[in-house]
């Protein structure tokens, strides 16, 4: 199971195809977020815990934060998609099992107003 060091950095290249190491700590991405608000880390953060190799990153709040804004993505000096670095971070909790969303924690009110195309996008992104 990936989720330790080292690991979750190569599985985050290996589903992002991106690489971290690319990163020069420019801080570009973090001051353009839209999520940096209430992110425990910012983009700078992450990609710098990727270069350390910390599996403490699947335990972070911020990827499930981000909105795929794609500001940092398109800020980057160095052509990191962050933004896909961040999606890669996902999968690989939910490849754990990890939620934070499921269908149980709407109530009927909520089920029943919102579009159907806003709850398949939150599943599909907040859910394993
Ligand atoms: S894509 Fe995510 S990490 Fe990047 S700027 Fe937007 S909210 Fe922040
Ligand atoms: S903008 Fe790019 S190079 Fe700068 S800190 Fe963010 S990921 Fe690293």
């Amino acid at each position: 199971m990936t989720g330790t060091g080292i690991e979750v950095t190569l599985k985050v290249r290996e589903i992002s195809g991106q690489n971290p190491f690319l990163c020069m700590q420019c801080g570009l991405c973090s001051a353009g977020c839209t999520g940096k608000g209430t992110m425990d880390m910012l983009p700078r953060q992450v990609m710098r815990l990727l270069q350390f190799g910390s599996g403490k990153l699947l335990d972070e709040r911020s990827m499930w934060i981000c909105t795929t804004c794609l500001t940092c993505t398109a800020r980057c000096p160095r052509g990191i998609d962050v933004a896909r670095v961040m999606e890669a971070l996902r999968a690989l909790n939910q490849r754990r099992g990890v939620s934070v969303l499921a269908p149980a924690d709407l109530g009927a009110e909520i089920l029943a107003d919102v579009p159907q195309m806003a709850l398949t996008s939150a599943f599909r992104k907040l859910s394993a």
